[in-house]
Order: structure tokens, then sequence, then C-alpha cells
């Protein structure tokens, strides 16, 4: 059947081979197993390689097509060799959401060193060192698809998160960039920007009670998002659905952003 001859075709990813870095829990492995779901071979990734493992068992029991590729993000070596590792036992990345990221809250003028780089090197430099040889890739075979997961903190602020919120600003602006650059290889570059949802980054802050109050009263819907309410626009930016949609940052938020 031709590419949108049925609503389901639009979104199918059959054939697909797609990298989700960070995709052991949380969001990354909604979104890996959403494009799992919709047909995709997918790479799951994480630095603790036991749990990688766990997780492609899971996968593998409910008869999804995944591979574990354990790497850290920030180590631009180990990346390039698992992603030659990936094309080799699943074929060329179609598919890359860059998803893993960290978040060290405190007082800016306090901040070790040690936590701001580390935020620093995994949400920015940790994109780059995953992207730039998949790019690579995707141009030579001119076609591909690349999520990268910004934040609410990509267009807000809200005190003692200076880092995190540098980074995610940083990734709005180098998902345009690349959308620009590798449009004309046919590849579309956009970001998807969650709320506030519930999982192990944020858990301390779900816990506690006047944040809890906060974040409902202040999400139009009215409730914490779950990892789930993203899978259905990463489909979308996964396949043929956006093939002349670039450069754009959608914001899945219950609402937030477009409220006073
Ligand atoms: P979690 O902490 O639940 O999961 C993070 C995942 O990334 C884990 O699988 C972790 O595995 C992996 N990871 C962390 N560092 C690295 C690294 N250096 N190399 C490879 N993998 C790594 O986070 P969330 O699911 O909440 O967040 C996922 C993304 O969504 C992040 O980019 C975050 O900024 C963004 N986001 C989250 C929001 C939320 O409300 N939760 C809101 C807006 C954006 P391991 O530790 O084993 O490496």
């Amino acid at each position: 059947m031709a590419k949108g001859a049925s609503p389901s075709g639009l979104f199918d990813l059959t054939g697909q081979v797609a990298l989700v870095t960070g995709s052991t829990q949380g969001i990354g492995l909604a979104l890996a197993e959403g494009l799992a779901r919709n047909g995709a071979a997918v790479a799951l990734n994480g630095r603790n390689a036991a749990q990688v493992e766990r997780t492609v068992d899971d996968f593998k029991n409910r008869g999804a097509c995944v591979v574990g590729m354990p790497f850290d993000v920030t180590d631009k070596n180990q990346a390039l060799s698992q992603i030659g590792r990936i094309e080799q036992d699943l074929g060329p990345i179609t598919i890359l959401v860059n998803n893993a990221g960290i978040s060290r809250r405190g007082p800016f003028d306090e901040q070790s060193d040690e936590d701001w780089t580390s935020v620093l090197t995994t949400n920015v430099d940790g994109v780059r060192n995953v992207s730039a040889p998949i790019l690579q890739s995707m141009a030579r075979r001119n076609r591909g698809k690349i999520i990268n997961v910004c934040s609410l903190s990509s267009e807000r602020a809200r005190p003692e998160i200076a880092a995190y919120a540098a980074t995610k600003g940083a990734l709005k602006m180098l998902t345009r960039a690349l959308a620009v650059e590798f449009a004309r290889h046919n590849i579309q570059i956009n970001g998807l920007a969650p709320g506030y949802i519930k999982t192990a980054l944020n858990s301390s802050l779900a816990s506690d009670a006047e944040f809890d109050r906060w974040v409902v009263g202040r999400t139009p819907a009215g409730r914490w998002g779950s990892p789930e309410d993203l899978v259905g626009t990463a489909l979308f930016l996964a396949s043929g659905a956006s093939d002349f949609v670039t450069g754009q940052i959608i914001y899945v938020d219950g609402g937030i952003l477009a409220a006073l």
C-alpha cells in the first residue's frame, strides 16, 4: 500500500531501524515501546548494561525486534563503535530519538563544577556525539528522522535548574540549526518537548505535595502527564506523516505554555 493510503499506513514504521537513547526507563522506554509496536526494529540504550539486557528481554518476550546497545552518550568513541554495531545487527538507523538526559538541581552560584559539567555534557554533547555519525549515514542514504527530547525548560525557567534550562534551550536551537542544515538530505529533525511527566527524573518533585499541587493547578489539563502521553507525537515525528515537518518543537504539556 502506498504511504498515506490509510491512516495506519501513514504512521507505519515497518522496515525502520530506531535508536532511542536512554530507553531503559521513563520517557525513552515508552517511546521505544511505541516505535516497536508500530513496526520499527529498536536499539535500546542506557549506561547500565544489566538494565539494558533486562529491558531487551522484556521487549523480546512481547515479540518486539530489539537489540541492546549499552553506552554512555557522553563517550564519543563508545557511541561511535556501538552505532556501528547497531547498523551491523539491525541495518542503517533511520530514526534517532535523542532522549537521554539528566538534571542536577541547586542554586546556580553554589553548583559544583562536576554537576554543571555532567548536565551540559549529557544533554548537549551527548546529542552531538550520537547525532553526528548517524547524520552522516542518513545523509548518504538521503533519508532520516531525528527527534530531540526538549522540555518546557527550552522556553521557561524555574529557580535552581539553570544548567538544565541552559541545555534544553540549546537543544531547541540545535534542533532548528540541524533541521536547516540537513533538510536538503531529506532528513527531518524536530523537538518533542514534554510538560511535567511522572518519571524517576522528577520523583522527588512528584512526591513533594506542594509541588504536586502546583503542577496540577498550573496545567490546564489538571494532571501530570505520563510517558505514554508522548507516544503519539513521537510516532508522527518518526513516520512518513511528518515528511514536510522539520525544525519544529512540539510541546506535549497539557496546555501549560498556552496559559497565563
Ligand atoms: P529518567 O531519569 O527516568 O530516564 C533517563 C534515561 O536515560 C535512563 O534510561 C538512563 O539510564 C538514561 N541515561 C542517562 N544518562 C545517560 C547517558 N549519559 N548515556 C546513556 N543513557 C543515559 O528520565 P525521563 O524519562 O524523565 O527523561 C527523559 C528525557 O526527557 C530527558 O532528556 C529529560 O530531560 C526529558 N524531559 C523529562 C521530563 C519529565 O517531566 N520527566 C520533562 C521534560 C523533558 P542509565 O541511568 O542507566 O544510563
